[in-house]
């Protein structure tokens, strides 16, 4: 059995020159995933979140250390590490289920099972009725659907989203939290999601890490049963641990403390 963790990065920096000034976004980052878990990355803006990820996902390269996923160097993108962005990612000249299984026709997937994969996932995350939509015509949520659906239909072994539900209204992403758990749970693959939403954090996390100056500063197992239900606001280990990611995140004070 492989035994080796689905990701792991070693002493990862990350510098960006700006004119003549070297900065570090990410520095000295230590960090090993399981396969299969539901990781949380949260900071303040600007901390070196989304250039962790885009390490991970080879979008840019360390200045210092290794990444391996599934047991190998990360050099480049692979179809191993499936991304969503919080921006749209739909070909606007696409319909819905050309834009899910884009990327399984790219692979060379047969056309039969392609189908037979689109549909699942069309009618898995709420889309049936809308295959034929082109993009523009759908709601914000929906689009956001079709950009999780695409990203879960070409099977990568580990899924990386940036603030990927960050310009939904409340309710529109508290569906499609409970939807990425939904698929989570069936599909069990590992996860690495960014927000700066501390009760997004909660809802979703088996463990969260805190990125803030480039480094990491907390490394935490989130235990909490699920579902996880309003309760969960009542819960005083849950209370303590939003107040303490709430003062990560330069809110202290505005806690009842
Ligand atoms: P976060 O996602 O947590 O908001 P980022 O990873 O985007 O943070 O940014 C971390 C730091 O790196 C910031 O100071 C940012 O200005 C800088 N940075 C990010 N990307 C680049 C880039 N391509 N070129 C120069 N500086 C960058
Ligand atoms: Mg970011």
């Amino acid at each position: 059995m492989n035994t080796a963790p689905a990701l792991e990065v070693t002493n990862l920096t990350v510098s960006f020159s700006h004119e003549k000034t070297v900065v570090d976004a990410i520095e000295g980052v230590n960090l090993a995933v399981d396969a299969g878990q539901f990781l949380v990355v949260i900071g303040p803006s600007g901390g070196g979140k989304s250039t962790l990820l885009n390490a991970i996902a080879g979008l840019v390269s360390p200045s210092q250390g290794t990444i391996t996923a599934h047991g190998k160097p990360v050099t480049r993108p692979g179809r191993d590490r499936g991304m969503v962005f919080q921006r749209d990612t739909a070909f606007p000249w696409m319909r819905v289920s050309d834009n899910i299984g884009y990327s399984l026709r790219a692979g060379g997937v047969p056309r039969k099972e392609r189908e037979s994969i689109v549909a699942h996932y069309v009618e898995s995350v709420g889309l049936t009725g809308a295959e034929r939509s082109w993009p523009k015509q759908l709601s914000g949520g929906m689009r956001k659907r079709v950009a999780v659906a695409a990203a879960f239909a070409s099977d990568p072994e580990m899924l990386l989203m940036d603030e990927p539900f960050g310009s939904l209204d409340f309710v529109t992403k508290m569906r499609l939290q409970e939807l990425s758990l939904k698929l989570w749970s069936e599909t069990r693959k590992t996860i690495v999601f960014v927000t700066h939403d501390v009760d997004e954090a909660l809802t979703l996390a088996d463990r969260i890490v805190v990125i803030a100056g480039g480094r990491l500063v907390d490394d935490l197992s989130v235990d909490f049963r699920r579902p996880r239900t309003d309760d969960l606001r009542a819960d005083p280990t849950a209370i303590a641990l939003r107040r303490h990611l709430l003062g990560r995140l330069g809110l202290v004070g505005m806690s009842a403390e």
